[in-house]
C-alpha cells in the first residue's frame, strides 16, 4: 500500500518489529498519516523550526513532521523496542532525525535546545503529557524556550488546560496555563482513530507563550488558586481566609462574595502578587 512519504505502512512496521502496544507505557499509536499530519500541521510552519517530540513511539507523527519539513526533529523515546524503526525513519531523512531513548520527565530540553526556532509536538500517555506541559510553563525567563506546543490529551484535559472563568472546566491547570501561554483546542480524535483504542476522546490544544506576560511568583500563584479552588463552591473570603481572606481581597479590589471560578487569571495574578 502506498504512504504519503514513501516508508513502508505503520501497520508493517510495528508487525515487523514486534511493537505490540504496552499499556504500562500508554501506547495507543497513530496509524493514519493524514492524522499525524493534521496534528504536525496544528503546530505552525515547521521548515524553519527544530521540533521536539516526546514518545514517537513507532514514528507515525514523526513521519508527518519530518514530511512537513521541519528543519530537525529530536526525539525522546523511553520504549527501547521502538528505537530500530525510528532508526529506518531516521536512515530515510539522513541528519534530521535524532532519537533520544530516555524518560522525558527526565530530559532537560531546554539544555538539547539548539539555536533557532523551537517547537514541541507530542501524543503522549496524558498523566506524562500533563506533568511535561506543567514543566515547560515553569521557567522563570519567559518567553521560554519553545515558540508552541501542540500535545495530544484526553479531552477532559484539554477542556480543563483552554478553560477561562466562568467555565465549569476551569481551575488551577487553567490559570496557569492561562497565565503563561494563549491555549486553543484545536481538534477532538476519536478512540476508534487509535491502535488500540482508548476508553475516552482526545484533543489536541496549541499553546503559544502570552503575548502581554504576566509577572508574578508561581508558588504564590498556586498558594492562591489550591486555596480557592479547592474550595471551589465557597465564596473567596472564606476560601482564602488562611491566606488573607476579606482585607486580602478589598486590597486587591475584588469582591469578597465572589468564587474562584469567577476569577480572571489577571485577578488571580494581582490577589497572588499581593501576598
Ligand atoms: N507518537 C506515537 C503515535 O502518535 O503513534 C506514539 C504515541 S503513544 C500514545 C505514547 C508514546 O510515548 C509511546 O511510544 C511510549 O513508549 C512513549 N512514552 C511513554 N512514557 C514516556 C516517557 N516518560 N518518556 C518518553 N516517552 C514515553
Amino acid at each position: 500500500m502506498a504512504t504519503l512519504d514513501g516508508l513502508p505502512p505503520l501497520r508493517e512496521v510495528i508487525d515487523r518489529h514486534g511493537l505490540d502496544a504496552r499499556k504500562a507505557l500508554g501506547q495507543n499509536f497513530l496509524l493514519d498519516l493524514n492524522l499525524t499530519q493534521k496534528i504536525a500541521r496544528t503546530a505552525g510552519p515547521l521548515e524553519d523550526c527544530t521540533v521536539f517530540e516526546v514518545g514517537p513511539g513507532p514514528g507515525g507523527l514523526t513521519r508527518a513532521i519530518l514530511s512537513l519539513g521541519a528543519k530537525k526533529v529530536i526525539a525522546v523515546e523511553r520504549d527501547s523496542r521502538c528505537l530500530p524503526a525510528l532508526a529506518e525513519v531516521a536512515d530515510y531523512y539522513p541528519g534530521r532525525l535524532e532519537v533520544i531513548e530516555g524518560d522525558a520527565l527526565k530530559t532537560d530540553f531546554e539544555a538539547l535546545a539548539p539555536e533557532g526556532p523551537i517547537r514541541i509536538i507530542a501524543n503522549l500517555p496524558y498523566n506524562v503529557g500533563t506533568q511535561l506541559l506543567v514543566n515547560w510553563l515553569l521557567p522563570r525567563q519567559w518567553p521560554p524556550f519553545w515558540r508552541s506546543l501542540t500535545l495530544m490529551f484526553q479531552k477532559e484535559v484539554g477542556q480543563r488546560i483552554v478553560a477561562k472563568e466562568d467555565d465549569n472546566h476551569y481551575g488551577r491547570l487553567g490559570v496557569l496555563c492561562g497565565w503563561r501561554t494563549e491555549a486553543r483546542m484545536a481538534f477532538d480524535v476519536p478512540p476508534q482513530a487509535f491502535t488500540p483504542p482508548p476508553k475516552v476522546t482526545s484533543s489536541v490544544v496549541h499553546l503559544v507563550p502570552r503575548e502581554t506576560p504576566l509577572p508574578c511568583d508561581v508558588e504564590k500563584l498556586e498558594r492562591v488558586t489550591q486555596a480557592a479552588f479547592g474550595q471551589r463552591r465557597k465564596m473567596l473570603r472564606q476560601s482564602l481566609k488562611p491566606l488573607g481572606g476579606e482585607a486580602l481581597l478589598t486590597r486587591a479590589g475584588i469582591d469578597p462574595a465572589r468564587r474562584a471560578e469567577t476569577l480572571s487569571v489577571e485577578e488571580f495574578v494581582t490577589i497572588a502578587n499581593l501576598l
